[in-house]
């Protein structure tokens, strides 16, 4: 049998949301912080957590439906907390000015991050070169790349935004490969989305790494898998 070679790898590419930047802990934050500000209790309608709850459901089907094309940036950010307040049972005259400006403003400068995060990239920062490739917003990323002093480490951060298309669209991969100049053979793409992350670098071309924190079942065939980014060390 022939021996394992470990393949070398040059370039390695990091989804940001979800997988480097805690966004379920920075966002929970937030909207509680939020609902203290707004005081929101005074209702008598719903807890913080009620709140946090809806929200993120609201969330999720909004970012689905701008994916799809059905919506856009901007309805996305404004509509969400109304959405989430009326389906709350609030009246649609109740509902606080300010609140989406307010997420926006404060959201990206939390700080938490996945751990071992910045451990593993002082680590892989000396041997590799790292970039981002984000299906956020260029003005919003920059700022929790900056919050969680993460910009150290990357050498080109690539945005849905700047690409004119999101993973797992092929093009944003391409886009990536010309902005830095490798081949897509050299590069390896980590993330936690078996679709935006892993479908898409495969279609490019891209070895891949499925960081899966909660140990999800699935059946994508993944180039490796970790549940910690400590892990990392072990592959690369
Ligand atoms: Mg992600």
């Amino acid at each position: 049998m022939a021996k394992y070679i470990p393949k070398q790898y040059r370039h390695i590419f990091f989804d940001l949301d979800h997988t480097l930047w805690d966004f379920e802990k920075n966002a929970a934050e937030t909207i509680l912080s939020l609902y203290d500000s707004y005081e929101l209790h005074k209702f008598g309608k719903f807890t913080s957590t009620d709140f946090y709850k809806k929200y993120s459901y609201v969330n999720q089907r909004m970012w689905q439906q701008y994916h799809e094309g059905k919506i856009t940036q901007k309805e996305l950010r404004e509509k969400r907390f109304e959405l989430t307040l009326t389906k709350l049972g609030l009246e649609p005259e109740q509902i606080p000015h300010g609140l989406h400006e307010s997420f926006l403003t404060i959201c990206p400068t939390k700080t938490a991050v996945f751990p071992y995060c910045h451990e593993t990239l002082d680590y892989l920062k000396e041997k590799y070169v790292l970039h981002i490739i984000t299906n956020g917003f260029k003005d919003q990323q920059a700022i929790k790349m900056a919050s969680s002093n993460l910009n150290q480490y990357f050498t080109e951060v690539i945005t849905s935004e700047c690409a004119g298309c999101l993973k797992p669209q092929r093009q944003i991969f391409e886009y990536a490969l010309n902005k830095t100049g490798v081949k897509a053979s050299d590069c390896l793409m980590i993330g936690d989305s078996l679709e935006a992350d892993i479908l898409g670098a495969k279609n490019a071309g891209m070895d891949q790494v499925f960081f899966n924190p909660e140990k999800k079942k699935h059946a994508q065939n993944v180039t490796f898998e970790i549940s910690c980014l400590s892990q990392l060390k072990h592959i690369l």
